[in-house]
């Protein structure tokens, strides 16, 4: 088994630089690896009621005071100082101030979004989410490839409901894990409670009334679960689900974390149908975490043989001769046209080397094509590792294409 660095290194995906530790440098391969992800969870999140939003990567302290993460987050974030040159000196510039914090997470952020007008209870359930682009500053002796990054892109989602939607919001959050999960090839998580910890938010009846709505969402899911004392987030207790890669390797990735503090903390309310002003309780949830740990994982889970629906490069296609050549250009500008990543090999190599490099690039479907498949309009179809080939016209390949994304 290769480690997701030498697999990205041979499929030419992202590297690590000394000067940016802990932040990924991706290349075209990788970023439209990490576009197709964005892409398939965009439509998973807007299919479940969510809007996506963005919002500022850097945000003032005085919102970090106030959302308590100065106080209980600091040492874990970056803080960006104001610079101002001495008096006809500007070689001599000295960090004034430090008025900005790269945010860690998308919390105050969307906050902000809901505080932005009046809210009213027919607005209920508020779903935001948004890829944000966060900062840790995590110690340098932990980082390890994209499992530990300093810079990394979170889906990060916000519920503003009531106590009453917590269930249905947990209910929903755990089809959607389901759902991607198995999409992504993973077909076991198990989950975990994770209870207050001692740095807290709040007070104990709070922490109580968080902690038994929780559980019992769970419960009345019927799923089994262990509880963890002490590692809740310090707003809230998590549920946390953990997935099971090929390697027996656990990887805690998705998360739903019920909140009565962060609404107190910035008064939040929306009106009621008596007109009353009433505080929702927040529900944080992500479903990968990390996409670019989401996208380690995946590379060590599947060996760099990504499945098709979601590889950088979904087909080659590679001529024997060149007289099959406008052929094998035709096929590529077909396929192009549904929406395929697919790119042509017509250069003047041997086949036998032009299946050796796309196969270690780990593209999923080499379609080879001679002058007789040219008249037969046809391919031969080769799959990843796989020593035959199918021949088929090239509307049956069509067709073929057009099952592999996962249904909703
Ligand atoms: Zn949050």
């Amino acid at each position: 088994m290769a480690d997701h660095r030498e697999l990205a290194k041979n499929m030419d995906l992202f590297h690590f630089e000394e000067h940016s530790p802990g932040m990924v440098f991706w290349h075209p391969q990788g970023l439209r690896l990490f576009r197709s992800i964005e892409d398939f969870m965009r439509q998973v999140y807007q299919n479940s009621g969510f809007e996506e939003v963005r919002s500022p990567i850097a945000l003032n302290r005085s919102l970090w005071e106030k959302s308590k993460h100065w106080e209980k987050f600091r040492q874990g974030m970056f803080v960006v100082g104001s610079v101002e040159a001495e008096q006809d000196n500007e070689s001599d510039l000295s960090i004034i101030s430090s008025d900005y914090a790269l945010k860690p997470m998308s919390c105050p952020a969307h906050i902000a979004i809901y505080q932005s007008r009046k809210r009213s209870y027919r607005e209920n359930p508020m779903r935001l989410m948004e890829f944000g682009i966060c900062h840790r500053n995590e110690l340098s002796g932990t980082l390890s490839g994209c499992m530990r990054l300093r810079q990394f892109v979170q889906d990060d989602a916000h519920i503003f409901c009531r106590e009453s939607d917590v269930q249905s919001g947990v209910s929903n959050f755990l089809k959607m894990v389901k759902l991607v999960y198995s999409a992504f090839g993973y077909e076991e998580f198990s989950l975990q409670i994770s209870l207050r910890p001692g740095q807290r938010l709040g007070s104990d009846e709070l922490w109580d009334k968080a902690e038994s709505v929780l559980i019992k969402a769970v419960e009345s899911l019927g799923h089994n679960y262990n509880l963890a004392a002490n590692e809740g987030a310090f707003y809230g207790p998590k549920l946390e689900i953990s997935l099971q890669d090929r390697l027996g390797r656990s990887w805690q990735c998705g998360t739903i974390q019920v909140d009565f503090n962060l609404p107190q903390v910035f008064e939040l309310g929306f009106v009621n149908e008596s007109g009353e002003l009433e505080r929702p309780v927040m529900l944080h949830q992500a479903i990968l975490g990390s996409l670019e740990r989401w996208i380690g994982i995946l590379l060590e889970h599947h060996n760099g043989a990504l499945p098709v629906w979601v590889a950088p490069t979904q087909v080659a296609v590679a001529s024997i001769s060149d007289k099959a050549s406008p052929w094998a250009e035709k096929i590529v500008s077909r396929l192009k046209r549904m929406g395929i990543r697919v790119e042509l090999h017509n250069q003047d190599r041997t086949i036998s080397k032009k299946i050796r490099e796309i196969s270690k690039r780990k593209v999923p479907l080499i379609a080879i094509v001679g002058e007789q498949e040219a008249s037969n309009q046809s391919l031969n179809l080769r799959c990843l590792g796989a020593r035959e080939q199918e021949e088929m016209s090239l509307v049956q390949f069509e067709e073929k294409l057009a099952d592999i994304f996962p249904a909703f």
